[in-house]
């Protein structure tokens, strides 16, 4: 296989396009970054498959509840919370207006239920304050997206990763890209953002980056693939470089597979000041 550096694929100067090892289309440079991304998502999607179906089609306000539950916690756990939550309680008035202890121990399978019960009474508080009573979020399908998430930012301990969750993952379906860690670390690696870049201010400079024609699905897809490539091979211990679709775009595994091939092999010690003396 071919293998690119990040100097080459960056190099504004050169040559207006790198022919792929696998015969896809090449790199465009008049937006390095975003056809490198489109290249990613070209390879990922023929690797994981697209489009991603969507796993739930919540309400809005349903998708917010469920994010605030699965903040730090494995899906499988913070689905089960909001599953007994919804069993529990007719509705979202009646979590709101819960003993703060019934709900705690309603979400008892995520983990801190003592402090996301009272944050979650409160945010349900403060949407129905703010929308005059009504509790619901089906009215941020009238609003631009950027309205849209800032509406949602101001409430407490929302971020970027939630509002683009209550967006894309909803019903709603709007075009917001949230970025998990494995996203965030798979972006990073492939130097699409800088390593030093924390994962709150990532999502702007990823969102940025997107093709401008690239519609909801795509962009819940580029989200699904890059969170299944950190899952599935690019792993936070060990990333599998070696059989990796990307490793020509990647300059992180590249220097990792070079390094891996300086060591000495197990078993054999370096030859030390004395050998052959
Ligand atoms: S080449 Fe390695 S570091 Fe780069 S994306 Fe693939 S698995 Fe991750």
């Amino acid at each position: 296989m071919a293998v690119y550096s990040q100097d080459d694929l960056f190099d504004l100067a050169g040559s207006p396009v790198l022919g792929a090892p696998d015969g896809a289309p090449g790199l465009e440079m008049s937006n390095p970054e975003r056809e490198k991304l489109r290249l990613i998502h070209e390879r990922l999607c023929r690797e994981y498959g697209c489009p991603v179906g969507y796993f739930h089609e919540l309400s809005p306000l349903d998708e917010l509840v469920s994010s605030l539950l699965s903040h730090r916690t494995r899906n499988s756990e913070s689905g089960a919370a909001y599953k007994e939550l919804r069993r529990r309680f007719p509705d979202w008035v009646a979590v709101r207006d819960a003993p703060t202890a019934e709900v705690q121990e309603a979400i008892s399978a995520c983990n801190w239920p003592e402090q996301k019960a009272p944050r979650l009474q409160q945010i349900l508080g403060l949407v129905t304050e703010r929308r005059g009573g009504d509790l619901s979020l089906d009215f941020l399908e009238h609003l631009s997206i950027p309205e849209a998430r800032a509406w949602l930012e101001e409430l407490p301990g929302v971020g970027p990763k939630t509002s683009a969750a209550v967006l894309i993952f909803s019903r709603l379906r709007r075009r917001a890209l949230p970025v998990d860690s494995h996203h965030h670390r798979v972006a990073q690696r492939l130097g699409l953002i800088p390593m030093s870049l924390d994962v709150g201010p990532a999502h702007r400079v990823l969102e940025d980056m997107l093709p401008p024609e690239w519609d909801a699905q795509m962009v819940y897809d580029d989200h699904e693939i890059l969170m299944f490539h950190g899952q599935r091979c690019c792993f936070y211990r060990a990333p599998e470089c070696a059989r990796c679709v990307l490793l020509d775009l990647c300059p992180d595994g590249q220097a990792r597979l070079k390094q891996a091939a300086a060591r000495p092999p197990k078993g054999r010690a370096r030859p030390g000041p004395d050998a052959g003396l």
